[in-house]
């Protein structure tokens, strides 16, 4: 039997995934892995948020609630948010779903035509070409600049962009570059929006995971952008909550309407517990989410450092998110069979630049979400690998 409806044919799974368990077969075979795959805070959440969450549990906060959320974390998300971005926003304009993802998904089942063009960052996400994909739309990728910080290519932008075009993702900070799209840039993309009357999708889940005291510009700062941007955030990276599955978007209030019809009939609701965890990981003390930044920008430096000296082997500094993408071209060898080589030879588990578009190719990802020691002996294991290639 295969009768599989032709959205879901060309679904993959993210390579995260599909390494990760390789790696856990590995282990189970007795080998020591260095775990660079896969992109979590290494700390736990903080516990005055899971402190919160406990105590819902126990006072019964366990039932169904609004398919958007609850009426107070809509209240914080809009108040916090609108604060940061120097903009009103009302309660109405957002949504809240387990994870980030929803944010992503359902806004863009509510917008794309199936036809319809959507531009998005290659390398990128998987999950972008993957809702486009679902939703019927085009996927048109639009190539990143290395030697700007991965900026998006905008000459290509502006040549790919036209009446078609439905929506624009952006991704900043970038996963798997660590790339901010500075507001220049921003400010163009925005024109240019305007000009063809498209959405723009801000995925800004990173915003709070920064470098060198960077704020990360918002498009929908920008003079009129609010009633055709979609930020989509969460709590999953900055409090470290991956596993309790919150995140939101705020977008124009008739969208989210239709948004939260979509997640009426289809999650129902997102955990009332946890929502109740996210409030106070909103509104309660924040130094954590500074310092574990600051830990972050440490091992962001190693990670750079120790790539530059492997000959063959060159890394842009990240100004954000905890990924390095080094440039591996060099070396003249696939990425997938680098990064096969890497994990089954030397137990250094990372990801093919090409898991995130064809553009990644050439490319690794590393999350160094990881301690200080594994951040070393992965290095030193990589070293050694590169310099075995080059003697052979
Ligand atoms: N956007 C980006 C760029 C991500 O890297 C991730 C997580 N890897 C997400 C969204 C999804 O976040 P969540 O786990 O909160 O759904």
């Amino acid at each position: 039997m295969n009768q599989f409806a032709q959205r879901v044919t060309h679904l993959e799974p993210e390579g995260a995934y599909a390494v990760l368990s390789r790696a856990q077969q590995l282990k189970a075979q007795g080998k020591n892995i260095i775990h660079f795959e896969i992109g979590q805070p290494d700390f736990d959440t903080f516990p005055h948020i899971s402190l919160a969450g406990i105590r819902a549990i126990s006072e019964g906060k366990t039932r169904y609630n609004p398919p958007a959320g609850l009426p107070e974390l809509r209240a914080a998300i809009a108040s916090t948010a609108g604060q940061q971005h120097g903009i009103t926003i009302d309660p109405e304009q957002v949504v809240i779903g387990p994870g980030a993802k929803p944010g992503l998904f359902f806004p863009t089942l509510a917008l794309v035509n199936p036809g319809d063009e959507v531009i998005f960052p290659d390398p990128g996400f998987p999950t972008y070409p993957a809702m486009i994909d679902i939703a019927g739309g085009i996927p048109i990728p639009v190539p990143l600049l290395e030697k700007n910080h991965f900026s998006l290519d905008l000459e290509t932008f502006d040549r790919l962009i036209n009446p078609r075009t439905k929506l624009i993702i952006l991704n900043s900070p970038a996963n798997p570059t660590g790339g901010v799209i500075p507001i220049q840039d921003l400010t163009h993309i925005a024109e240019m929006a305007q000009k063809y009357h498209c959405w723009v999708m801000s995925d800004e889940i990173y915003a709070r995971v920064t470098y060198d005291n960077r704020q990360v510009p918002s498009i929908i700062s920008l003079p009129h952008m609010a009633e055709q941007t979609i930020l989509v955030d969460g709590f999953s990276k900055t409090y470290a909550m991956t596993g309790w599955r919150l995140g939101y978007a705020i977008m124009p209030a008739k969208l989210a309407q239709r948004v939260e019809l979509l997640m009426t009939h289809s999650i129902g609701c997102t955990a009332t517990f946890t929502q109740v965890a996210g409030i106070q990981a909103l509104l309660g003390d924040q130094s954590m989410v500074d310092k574990v930044a600051e830990e972050y920008q440490r091992r962001r430096d190693r990670v750079v450092r120790g790539l530059n000296a492997i000959p063959g082997v060159s890394c842009q500094i990240p100004q954000g998110a905890f990924y390095a993408f080094p440039n591996i071209k060099a070396l003249g060898i696939p990425s997938r069979q680098i990064a096969q080589q890497l994990l089954d030879e030397a137990g250094v588990a990372v990801l093919p630049g090409d898991d995130f578009g064809k553009n990644g190719e050439g490319y690794l990802r590393l999350c160094y979400a990881v301690s200080i020691d594994e951040i070393d002996e992965g290095l030193k294991r990589i070293s050694e690998f590169v310099g075995k290639l080059k003697n052979k």
